[in-house]
Protein backbone atom coordinates (compact mmCIF):
# COMPACT_ATOMS: atom_id res chain seq x y z
CA UNK A 1 0.00 0.00 0.00
CA UNK A 2 1.16 3.70 -0.94
CA UNK A 3 1.81 5.63 2.35
CA UNK A 4 0.91 8.92 2.24
CA UNK A 5 -0.20 9.78 5.85
CA UNK A 6 2.09 7.29 7.57
CA UNK A 7 5.70 6.48 7.97
CA UNK A 8 7.07 3.14 9.08
CA UNK A 9 10.77 2.58 9.69
CA UNK A 10 12.89 -0.10 11.75
CA UNK A 11 15.21 1.13 14.17
CA UNK A 12 17.01 -1.53 15.16
CA UNK A 13 14.07 -3.94 16.75
CA UNK A 14 11.89 -1.44 16.83
CA UNK A 15 9.08 -0.56 14.46
CA UNK A 16 8.25 3.27 14.55
CA UNK A 17 4.91 4.32 12.99
CA UNK A 18 4.15 7.45 12.67
CA UNK A 19 1.49 9.64 11.63
CA UNK A 20 1.88 12.03 9.30
CA UNK A 21 -0.30 14.66 9.00
CA UNK A 22 0.03 17.39 11.34
CA UNK A 23 -1.21 19.91 9.06
CA UNK A 24 -4.66 18.35 10.31
CA UNK A 25 -3.70 17.90 13.80
CA UNK A 26 -3.41 14.12 12.65
CA UNK A 27 -7.21 13.49 12.17
CA UNK A 28 -7.54 10.48 10.89
CA UNK A 29 -9.85 9.93 7.65
CA UNK A 30 -10.16 5.75 6.13
CA UNK A 31 -7.09 6.43 3.97
CA UNK A 32 -5.15 7.27 7.52
CA UNK A 33 -6.60 4.31 9.23
CA UNK A 34 -6.03 2.31 6.39
CA UNK A 35 -2.57 3.10 6.21
CA UNK A 36 -1.98 3.00 9.57
CA UNK A 37 -3.20 -0.41 9.46
CA UNK A 38 -0.77 -1.96 6.80
CA UNK A 39 1.49 -0.22 8.92
CA UNK A 40 1.13 -2.56 11.85
CA UNK A 41 0.52 -5.49 9.86
CA UNK A 42 4.14 -5.08 8.48
CA UNK A 43 5.72 -4.50 11.80
CA UNK A 44 3.96 -7.61 12.73
CA UNK A 45 5.20 -9.68 10.13
CA UNK A 46 8.57 -8.57 10.17
CA UNK A 47 10.66 -11.43 11.77
CA UNK A 48 12.75 -8.61 13.12
CA UNK A 49 11.00 -6.08 14.95
CA UNK A 50 10.16 -7.02 18.20
CA UNK A 51 8.64 -3.98 19.75
CA UNK A 52 6.28 -1.30 18.34
CA UNK A 53 6.52 2.18 18.00
CA UNK A 54 3.39 4.50 17.16
CA UNK A 55 3.96 8.29 17.08
CA UNK A 56 2.38 10.98 15.46
CA UNK A 57 4.55 13.78 13.63
CA UNK A 58 3.43 18.04 14.98
CA UNK A 59 1.89 19.67 17.95
CA UNK A 60 -0.97 16.83 18.47
CA UNK A 61 -0.91 13.41 18.73
CA UNK A 62 -4.42 12.87 16.87
CA UNK A 63 -7.81 15.39 16.86
CA UNK A 64 -9.93 12.00 16.33
CA UNK A 65 -11.62 11.06 13.29
CA UNK A 66 -11.77 13.71 10.43
CA UNK A 67 -14.83 15.51 10.53
CA UNK A 68 -14.25 17.85 7.59
CA UNK A 69 -16.16 15.28 4.95
CA UNK A 70 -12.52 14.20 3.50
CA UNK A 71 -13.91 10.92 3.42
CA UNK A 72 -15.02 9.78 -0.15
CA UNK A 73 -15.77 6.30 -1.38
CA UNK A 74 -15.60 6.20 -5.30
CA UNK A 75 -15.29 10.16 -5.42
CA UNK A 76 -18.42 10.33 -3.40
CA UNK A 77 -18.44 11.62 0.22
CA UNK A 78 -19.42 8.78 2.42
CA UNK A 79 -22.73 10.18 3.65
CA UNK A 80 -24.04 9.88 0.25
CA UNK A 81 -22.97 6.26 0.12
CA UNK A 82 -24.00 5.12 3.42
CA UNK A 83 -27.55 5.92 4.11
CA UNK A 84 -28.57 3.61 6.56
CA UNK A 85 -28.29 2.65 10.61
CA UNK A 86 -27.09 -0.36 9.41
CA UNK A 87 -24.84 0.61 6.81
CA UNK A 88 -23.55 2.66 9.17
CA UNK A 89 -23.35 0.22 12.04
CA UNK A 90 -21.22 -2.00 9.57
CA UNK A 91 -18.98 1.03 8.21
CA UNK A 92 -17.85 1.56 11.70
CA UNK A 93 -17.40 -2.17 12.83
CA UNK A 94 -14.92 -2.84 10.01
CA UNK A 95 -12.95 0.25 10.06
CA UNK A 96 -13.37 1.72 13.75
CA UNK A 97 -14.00 -1.29 16.10
CA UNK A 98 -12.04 -4.03 14.33
CA UNK A 99 -9.01 -2.12 14.03
CA UNK A 100 -8.68 -0.63 17.49
CA UNK A 101 -9.68 -4.66 18.45
CA UNK A 102 -7.21 -6.22 16.10
CA UNK A 103 -4.37 -3.82 16.74
CA UNK A 104 -4.12 -4.53 20.78
CA UNK A 105 -4.40 -8.57 19.26
CA UNK A 106 -0.91 -7.67 17.43
CA UNK A 107 0.94 -10.52 19.22
CA UNK A 108 4.34 -8.10 19.92
CA UNK A 109 4.44 -5.48 22.91
CA UNK A 110 3.38 -1.85 21.38
CA UNK A 111 4.07 1.69 23.27
CA UNK A 112 2.57 5.23 22.19
CA UNK A 113 4.31 7.89 22.41
CA UNK A 114 1.64 10.76 22.56
CA UNK A 115 2.13 14.45 22.66
CA UNK A 116 -0.21 17.70 22.76
CA UNK A 117 -4.31 16.79 22.30
CA UNK A 118 -5.58 13.19 22.07
CA UNK A 119 -9.18 13.40 21.33
CA UNK A 120 -11.71 10.99 20.63
CA UNK A 121 -11.10 8.48 18.32
CA UNK A 122 -7.18 9.65 18.94
CA UNK A 123 -7.65 7.69 22.39
CA UNK A 124 -8.31 4.30 19.49
CA UNK A 125 -4.78 4.98 18.25
CA UNK A 126 -3.41 4.89 21.52
CA UNK A 127 -5.46 2.48 23.72
CA UNK A 128 -4.84 -0.89 21.99
CA UNK A 129 -1.19 0.04 22.68
CA UNK A 130 -0.07 -2.32 25.57
CA UNK A 131 2.09 1.37 27.10
CA UNK A 132 1.52 4.76 26.98
CA UNK A 133 4.39 6.97 27.15
CA UNK A 134 3.52 10.97 27.06
CA UNK A 135 4.54 13.99 26.85
CA UNK A 136 4.02 16.83 29.40
CA UNK A 137 1.83 18.63 27.34
CA UNK A 138 -0.56 15.94 26.74
CA UNK A 139 -4.09 16.08 27.18
CA UNK A 140 -6.66 13.32 26.73
CA UNK A 141 -10.78 13.67 26.14
CA UNK A 142 -13.26 12.22 24.24
CA UNK A 143 -16.22 15.18 23.92
CA UNK A 144 -18.81 13.04 21.66
CA UNK A 145 -21.95 13.32 24.28
CA UNK A 146 -21.82 16.42 22.32
CA UNK A 147 -23.06 14.48 19.54
CA UNK A 148 -25.58 12.51 21.54
CA UNK A 149 -23.60 9.24 21.68
CA UNK A 150 -22.29 7.51 24.53
CA UNK A 151 -18.25 7.88 23.84
CA UNK A 152 -16.04 7.04 21.03
CA UNK A 153 -16.58 3.59 19.21
CA UNK A 154 -14.42 1.60 21.12
CA UNK A 155 -15.42 1.51 24.85
CA UNK A 156 -11.99 1.06 26.82
CA UNK A 157 -12.85 4.59 29.16
CA UNK A 158 -13.95 2.48 31.89
CA UNK A 159 -10.59 -0.11 32.01
CA UNK A 160 -8.51 3.26 30.55
CA UNK A 161 -10.03 5.68 33.53
CA UNK A 162 -11.26 4.14 36.31
CA UNK A 163 -15.21 4.29 36.44
CA UNK A 164 -15.67 7.19 38.31
CA UNK A 165 -13.13 9.31 35.92
CA UNK A 166 -14.66 7.50 33.45
CA UNK A 167 -17.66 9.46 33.79
CA UNK A 168 -16.81 12.74 34.82
CA UNK A 169 -14.99 12.39 31.37
CA UNK A 170 -17.45 11.29 29.28
CA UNK A 171 -20.03 13.62 31.36
CA UNK A 172 -18.30 16.59 30.85
CA UNK A 173 -16.20 16.53 27.55
CA UNK A 174 -13.30 17.72 29.52
CA UNK A 175 -10.01 16.53 29.05
CA UNK A 176 -7.30 15.12 31.83
CA UNK A 177 -3.67 15.96 31.57
CA UNK A 178 -1.10 13.12 31.34
CA UNK A 179 -0.22 13.41 34.98
CA UNK A 180 -3.78 12.82 35.84
CA UNK A 181 -3.74 10.52 33.41
CA UNK A 182 -0.98 8.46 34.71
CA UNK A 183 -2.11 9.05 38.36
CA UNK A 184 -5.28 6.87 37.02
CA UNK A 185 -2.78 4.15 35.48
CA UNK A 186 -3.78 5.17 31.69
CA UNK A 187 -0.05 6.66 31.14
CA UNK A 188 3.15 4.31 32.03
CA UNK A 189 5.39 7.64 32.14
CA UNK A 190 5.39 11.69 31.53
CA UNK A 191 8.14 13.11 30.21
CA UNK A 192 9.35 16.64 28.93
CA UNK A 193 7.81 17.07 25.41
CA UNK A 194 11.28 17.41 23.98
CA UNK A 195 12.50 14.06 25.48
CA UNK A 196 9.35 12.20 24.47
CA UNK A 197 11.20 9.76 21.81
CA UNK A 198 14.36 9.32 23.37
CA UNK A 199 12.62 8.02 26.31
CA UNK A 200 10.09 5.67 24.68
CA UNK A 201 12.86 4.43 22.13
CA UNK A 202 15.02 3.65 25.25
CA UNK A 203 11.69 1.95 26.73
CA UNK A 204 10.98 -0.16 23.71
CA UNK A 205 14.87 -0.99 23.26
CA UNK A 206 14.81 -1.85 26.71
CA UNK A 207 11.54 -4.67 26.26
CA UNK A 208 13.80 -5.86 22.92
CA UNK A 209 16.07 -7.35 25.03
CA UNK A 210 13.89 -9.83 26.27
CA UNK A 211 12.58 -13.28 24.69
CA UNK A 212 10.08 -12.68 21.93
CA UNK A 213 8.25 -15.60 22.77
CA UNK A 214 8.12 -14.56 26.31
CA UNK A 215 7.26 -10.83 25.62
CA UNK A 216 4.28 -12.30 23.29
CA UNK A 217 3.38 -14.81 26.38
CA UNK A 218 3.12 -12.00 29.24
CA UNK A 219 1.14 -9.73 26.61
CA UNK A 220 -1.22 -12.90 26.14
CA UNK A 221 -1.78 -13.10 29.94
CA UNK A 222 -2.66 -9.59 30.75
CA UNK A 223 -5.15 -9.01 27.82
CA UNK A 224 -6.40 -12.62 28.40
CA UNK A 225 -7.08 -12.02 32.15
CA UNK A 226 -8.85 -8.30 30.61
CA UNK A 227 -10.89 -10.26 28.61
CA UNK A 228 -12.10 -12.59 31.50
CA UNK A 229 -12.56 -10.14 33.53
CA UNK A 230 -15.33 -8.52 30.28
CA UNK A 231 -13.32 -6.08 27.91
CA UNK A 232 -14.09 -7.23 24.79
CA UNK A 233 -17.33 -8.11 25.87
CA UNK A 234 -18.05 -4.90 26.80
CA UNK A 235 -16.08 -3.43 24.20
CA UNK A 236 -18.88 -5.26 21.77
CA UNK A 237 -21.77 -4.46 23.75
CA UNK A 238 -21.18 -0.92 24.08
CA UNK A 239 -20.90 -0.31 20.46
CA UNK A 240 -23.68 -1.37 20.38
CA UNK A 241 -25.13 1.90 22.64
CA UNK A 242 -22.76 3.62 20.52
CA UNK A 243 -24.94 3.07 17.39
CA UNK A 244 -28.05 3.58 19.54
CA UNK A 245 -26.47 7.05 19.89
CA UNK A 246 -26.05 7.62 15.93
CA UNK A 247 -29.25 6.60 14.83
CA UNK A 248 -30.96 8.03 17.42
CA UNK A 249 -29.34 11.35 16.84
CA UNK A 250 -30.23 10.92 13.21
CA UNK A 251 -33.69 10.62 13.46
CA UNK A 252 -33.79 13.42 15.91
CA UNK A 253 -31.69 15.58 13.60
CA UNK A 254 -32.93 14.83 10.32
CA UNK A 255 -28.99 14.51 9.60
CA UNK A 256 -26.82 11.99 8.49
CA UNK A 257 -24.25 11.40 10.32
CA UNK A 258 -25.56 13.91 13.35
CA UNK A 259 -23.04 16.41 13.92
CA UNK A 260 -26.10 18.28 15.52
CA UNK A 261 -24.11 18.67 18.52
CA UNK A 262 -20.43 19.47 16.81
CA UNK A 263 -20.89 23.34 16.94
CA UNK A 264 -21.55 23.01 20.52
CA UNK A 265 -18.76 20.87 20.91
CA UNK A 266 -16.10 23.13 18.51
CA UNK A 267 -17.37 26.48 20.92
CA UNK A 268 -16.63 24.37 23.87
CA UNK A 269 -13.50 23.28 22.77
CA UNK A 270 -12.41 27.40 22.40
CA UNK A 271 -13.53 27.86 25.55
CA UNK A 272 -11.26 24.84 27.34
CA UNK A 273 -8.54 24.58 23.96
CA UNK A 274 -10.26 21.20 22.79
ZN1 LIG B 1 -19.49 6.17 15.48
Amino acid sequence: MQLDHVEYEVEGQVGVITLNRPEAANAQNMKVLMELDSAWRRADEDPGVKVIVLRSNGKHFSAGHDMTGSDTVAGKPISDVITTPEGHYDWETRHYLHYAKSWREVPKPSIAAVQGKCIAAGLMLCWPCDLIVAADNAEFSDPVLYMGICGVELHAHTWEFGARKAKEILFTGGSITAEEAREVGMVNKVVPLDELMTSTMALAERIAQQDAFALRMAKRAVNHTLDIQGYTTAIDSIFDMHHFGHTRARVVNDGYPSLAGLSSMKEKGKGEGQ
